[in-house]
């Protein structure tokens, strides 16, 4: 089952507002198994209105439709809707006359605007709304010869919540099969999201009942896999069949399964390996040593790092030869070999982590660009450097060494462990 979800309001076309019920419906409906097909921001015209519930009408089985079931002239779901679905709206004196008591309880003069809350597109339910004055309609019809639910909540969250959980979740319960949601996400680094695609469209499309999205930043990619099925224990199955799968491709490049962070994972080897670490960095000014100590717990393998930024720190904590800097200059194959080095010697870890770099937007030149970036990891007898040319703007080539170096570590530990 799929669900569309528009939301109602001009407000919600400005800067100021955002479509926050979507999001809360979006949790309650997976957790019934249900998946949104598309969401719509519409205003408050009636012409635009029709047009998006006729193409949810379209699209989904269950179409929500939230706002605009007020009682002002720009409250238009109820008309757009009857007119998108082609039936009739019917004015329930009963709901009328709850609204004249309101009122009356209140010694509010009630306007006659507010008579139109009582319309009730034909063959609808009316919802109760205990914390205001505009019933929700539930509608269970056939509309082109498919089976549709349309479902029409207030606007603000304080009615359309209580609304949502008291009136609408028991009858999709009662009515719609149950379905369960498994997913899975899978993590590669520092891997472009073409060619991490190409390795693996191949597989996930004969897996056309999973659900594959790839989502990449900052030289992270995660693979989310989701699968929808009569039982949790298959839907499970078939995504733990897929990440399999998908696992036996990226063997070189995967580093989690389980959607854990690349950190995590570094400290994860680690800890295995009974091994320690110890940081130099000069242009990701500690992000490295940020990202690690950013999990409970790291002070076991994580010893810690120097920002070494000035190229009298990169002698001073990490005893990088000033000739050195002053023959090769600060960014450097050499450098980063002697901050990874020195730091290591320094501080007696099993690892050491050199980067050194130019984040821009100054400091580049012809021979040394923004975005060279020389990474190295030393166990003291062995010391792998690479050379790095990131593009983009200061931060993300920060991050980008940052990724770098941690996956150069998680690779370092794999070796070892053979
Ligand atoms: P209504 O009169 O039913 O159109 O709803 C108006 C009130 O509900 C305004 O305060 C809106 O900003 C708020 N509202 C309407 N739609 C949403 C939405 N999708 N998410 C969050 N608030 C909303
Ligand atoms: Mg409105």
């Amino acid at each position: 089952m799929n669900c569309d979800i528009i939301a109602v309001g001009s407000e919600l076309l400005t800067p100021y507002r955002q479509d926050t019920n979507s999001l809360y419906l979006t949790a309650q409906l997976n957790e019934l198994g249900v998946r949104i097909s598309a969401k719509t921001i519409v205003g408050d015209r009636r012409e635009h209105l029709v047009a998006a519930v006729r193409n949810a009408l379209e699209r989904a089985d269950i179409v929500i439709t939230m706002g605009g079931l007020g009682p002002t002239e720009d409250d238009l779901t109820r008309e757009a809707v009857a007119e998108a679905l082609g039936v009739r709206l019917r004015r329930n004196q009963e709901i009328v006359a709850a609204l004249y008591a309101r009122f009356a309880a209140r010694r509010i003069q009630i306007t006659d605007n507010n008579t139109k809350q009582g319309d009730v597109l034909e063959g609808a339910e009316a919802l109760a709304n205990a914390s205001g004055t505009a019933p929700g309609q539930w509608l269970d019809t056939v509309h082109n010869g498919h089976r549709k639910l349309v479902v029409l909540l207030p606007g603000p969250p304080s009615e359309l919540k209580p609304m949502f959980e008291g009136e609408v979740l028991p009858r999709l319960v009662a009515t719609i099969p149950r379905r369960y949601f498994a997913t899975r996400t899978l993590k590669v680094a520092m891997m472009g999201e073409s060619a991490c695609d190409a390795r693996i469209a191949p597989i996930y499309r004969s897996y056309a009942d999973v659900e594959t999205t790839i989502l990449a930043h900052l030289g992270d990619i995660q693979l989310n896999l989701i699968a929808t099925k009569p039982t949790r224990a298959e839907a499970q199955q078939r995504v733990d069949a897929l990440a399999s799968a998908i696992e036996e491709e990226l063997d070189d490049v995967l580093y989690s399964s389980n959607g854990e962070t690349l950190e995590r994972i570094v400290l994860y080897h680690l800890e295995l390996a009974g091994a320690t670490l110890a940081t130099a960095e000069s242009c990701t000014g500690g992000l490295i040593a940020q990202r690690l100590t950013s999990i409970s717990g790291s002070s076991r393998s994580f010893l810690g790092g120097a920002v070494v930024y000035s190229n009298e720190l990169k002698t001073l904590f990490a005893d990088v030869p000033t000739e050195m800097i002053a023959e090769h200059g600060a960014v450097s194959r050499d450098v980063a070999v002697a901050l990874a080095t020195g730091i290591r010697a320094r501080v007696g870890s099993t690892f050491g982590v050199g980067v050194t770099g130019i984040a821009g937007p100054g400091g580049g030149s012809d021979e040394k660009p923004v975005g060279l970036v020389y990474i190295a990891v030393s166990d003291g007898t062995t010391t792998e450097v690479v050379e790095k040319q990131f593009s983009g703007d200061r931060d993300r080539i920060r991050q980008y060494s940052a990724q770098q170096a941690l996956d150069m570590v998680r690779r370092r530990l794999l070796v070892a462990r053979g």
